[in-house]
């Protein structure tokens, strides 16, 4: 039987860049216990991201977890090729470029796909809520109050249960974010759409954000980009 005293476990969307590193810790510093998840979807960038997301959960688990309170990553697979089909986030042609608007990197249904196996993974396991590192400018339809409502009610109806969905940075922005904790080890993250050799391309609307990002970070950018 577990403790009463033991904390609730928050599951997680751990995709492996910025946002959602540091919301896991700061559900660590709240003393929460964290079930990471990664869901892994056919795009460009999959694998990098993956990687970043076990490899910035290991470093973390050493210097911002207790022991047990931060649980192994959970990889999910909800693959979209045949879904998505000639989209640039499989093929890789027309990516959007440094230049382009937030606009132009919307991936159809998004949050939609990333939750769906997530909160059923939580409700058959017990865990009754699910964060994801969602920010205030976040353009698009999935991104709102609304869609995360809907989204949370029809799953409920689905299944019975009650598994929440928090969006602990729905009122930050980036630089908020990047002022949040610098103790962590960000880079170790990974956000680019059209990696080079297993770096970030330099070239791409994420790169460029990400670029943007770190100009809030006191040591500066440690992101090696291969231009
Ligand atoms: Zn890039």
């Amino acid at each position: 039987m577990p403790s009463t005293d033991e904390p609730a476990t928050t599951g997680l969307l751990l995709s492996g860049g910025l946002d959602s590193a540091v919301l896991l810790g700061q559900l660590l510093n709240e003393g929460q216990r964290v079930q990471p998840f990664h869901v892994c979807m056919d795009f460009l960038w999959q694998r990098e991201e993956l990687r970043a997301a076990t490899r910035y959960r290991e470093a973390v688990g050493w210097t911002h977890a207790k022991p047990g309170q931060l649980l192994p990553l959970v990889a999910l697979e909800m693959p979209v090729a045949d879904l998505y089909g000639p989209h640039w986030s499989i093929t890789g042609r027309e990516t959007p470029g440094e230049h382009s608007a937030d606009e132009a990197v919307y991936l159809p249904g998004h949050n939609a796909l990333l939750l769906l196996k997530v909160v059923l993974w939580c409700h058959s396991h017990g865990v009754d809520r699910v964060a994801i590192a969602s920010l205030a400018n976040n353009p698009f339809g999935d991104a709102t109050s609304a869609f995360f409502e809907s989204f949370e009610a029809a799953l409920r109806l689905a299944t019975g249960g009650t598994v929440r969905i928090t969006r602990p940075f729905e009122r930050l922005t980036k630089r908020d974010v990047m002022q949040r904790d610098q103790s962590l080890p960000l880079e170790l993250t990974f956000s680019c759409l059209a990696p080079v050799r297993g770096l970030h391309c330099g070239r791409c609307n994420k790169c460029a954000e990400r670029r943007q990002a770190f100009q809030h970070w006191p040591s500066g950018d440690p992101t090696p980009y291969a231009k």
